[in-house]
């Protein structure tokens, strides 16, 4: 119990250098975090993925009863190939404008580190209730991690009273998102030279059929445009973010395969995209392919699935989030996080965290000093409110 505290900013900096990117193992930065807990004295549980390459962590401070507050976030980051950055990723670097830059500094480390740079404050704390840990792995690439980590979450504890998913909110309190719906569409064809269309079938061509109903029945969902949701666009969404097939000009293509997704609304039935595009392949895309060859084939398989947060289901997340905020009002937004995993579990959940979404992804990715700083506020109100309710 010797061990210092380190300023949310000095975490951030040991956060960022671990590579987290989501294709790699998460678990050097999971253990750093262990031994982090076990410097102050806090036991933690790690729920590893089936290969044994990554892990969520859990941990608790406090009394074991209910209505504890859950601070939760993802480890992962995503790849910076490619991006021109002007500073190396991993290396927290502060600029003259005040700016913290570096991969995951909003997206969401910055979070996770003011969680974390609080955890002597807990430990000090008279809590009456309970402050839950629950960092998951592979958020950026479908929310696969989060699902154990809730689970095992619920299976352990008293059940908590709110969820704070500490995803880039500018720390305004957001109770509706959209759910999201990831999938992959595999074309098979048939070989033919590209003389002999005939003998052949292209998948390619058939992939290019499903693309251009894909944006028909984007063009009819967007009049379905909702007023009493504050999202931008206030529609159902759709993209087709990779499209990968054949082999050379003068070949009709033997495979083609969709990577494509979908967001839709809360309140919405998040299954009408998946199910009306089952329907559309099976009843007219599929039979037109196989008449031109029997052997032609295609499939649609689910990889991922976000649930929409619902306003109505999160009232007493937002009213605690506001009062440690001091905001007066609540926001939409139209991307998936774990949030939604969460009140699928039934507990009360926001997201609020800091950082700007627009600065997610994107080369050289910052976050505010003055955001990490309304951060650490935020996490000192819910130690104060933890204390005296
Ligand atoms: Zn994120």
């Amino acid at each position: 119990m010797s061990t210092d505290a380190p300023s949310s900013i000095d975490m951030l900096r040991r956060l960022v250098a671990f590579d987290t990117t989501s294709r790699n193992s998460n678990l050097d930065l999971i253990k750093y975090i262990q031994n982090y807990f076990d410097d102050f004295g806090v036991a933690s549980t790690l729920v590893p993925n089936t290969d044994g390459s990554k892990a969520n962590l859990f941990a608790s401070i406090g009394p074991e009863v209910e209505g504890g507050i859950v601070l939760s976030g993802h480890t992962d980051v995503v790849p910076v190939d490619g991006q021109p950055w002007t500073s190396d990723p991993w290396t927290l670097t502060e600029k003259a404008d005040g700016n913290l830059y570096g991969r995951g500094t909003c997206d969401m480390k910055g979070f996770i580190a003011a969680a974390l740079a609080h955890v002597p404050a807990f430990q000090r704390a008279r809590l009456k209730v309970p402050m839950h840990f629950a960092f998951s792995y592979d958020e950026e690439i479908g929310c696969l991690g989060a699902p154990a980590l809730v689970e095992k979450l619920l299976g352990n504890v008293p059940q908590p009273k709110a969820v704070i998913v500490g995803e880039p909110t500018m720390m305004g309190v957001v109770n509706a998102q959209n759910a999201g719906g990831g999938i992959n569409a595999t074309f098979t064809g048939v070989e033919a030279h590209s003389s002999m269309t005939h003998l052949g079938v292209s998948a390619i061509h058939f992939a290019g059929d499903f693309i251009h109903w894909l944006n028909e029945l984007q063009e009819e969902l967007a009049q379905r445009r909702r007023a009493d949701i504050d999202t931008v666009p206030g529609h159902t969404t759709i993209n087709v973010g990779v499209v990968t097939g054949g082999t050379a000009g003068n070949i009709l293509a033997r495979e083609c395969t969709l990577n494509w997704g979908y967001r839709t609304l809360p309140g919405d039935d998040p299954w009408e995209v998946q199910r009306r595009a089952e329907k559309y392949v099976a009843e007219l895309l599929l039979p037109k392919m196989r008449a031109k060859h029997p052997d032609a084939n295609i499939t649609l398989r689910r990889r991922s699935f976000v649930p929409a947060l619902d306003p109505k289901e999160n009232v007493e997340a937002a009213k605690l989030a506001l009062q440690w905020t001091g905001g007066n009002r609540t926001y939409a937004v139209p991307y998936g996080t774990e949030a939604g995993i969460f009140r699928g579990h039934g507990i009360s959940t926001v997201i609020c965290g800091p950082g700007d979404i627009a600065q997610a992804h994107q080369p050289n990715e910052f976050v505010a000093r003055s955001q990490m700083d309304a951060c650490d506020a935020f996490v000192g109100k819910i130690i104060k409110w933890a204390e005296t309710r």
